[in-house]
């Protein structure tokens, strides 16, 4: 990690789809704002389709970042969206 990305925010897990959304859109702004890029081939949809009118894009979604700076990966994983059992940082 570089002093670029050793402070963004990180969430240990997700216990409401508000907290999983809230991380969504951060890694959005992320990307935005130019200093880190989506893996779109690691990441299972692309991160304003998390949420789809049927409910969720997968069972599992994966969006994985990494820091332009320094190369760090940074990954979001949720599992089963609907029951919330299970969850990793960004
Ligand atoms: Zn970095």
């Amino acid at each position: 990690m570089c002093d670029y990305c050793h402070n963004i925010q990180k969430w240990k897990r997700f216990n409401v789809p508000k907290d999983y959304l809230a991380c969504i859109e951060y890694i959005q702004q992320l990307v935005t704002n130019g200093g880190f890029e989506l893996l779109e081939e690691e990441s299972t949809c692309p991160l304003n389709q998390v949420k789809t009118e049927d409910g969720w894009a997968d069972e599992i979604m994966v969006h994985v970042v990494w820091c332009k700076h320094c190369g760090q990966v940074f990954t979001c994983v949720v599992s089963s969206p609907v029951s919330w059992s299970a969850c990793s940082s960004l």
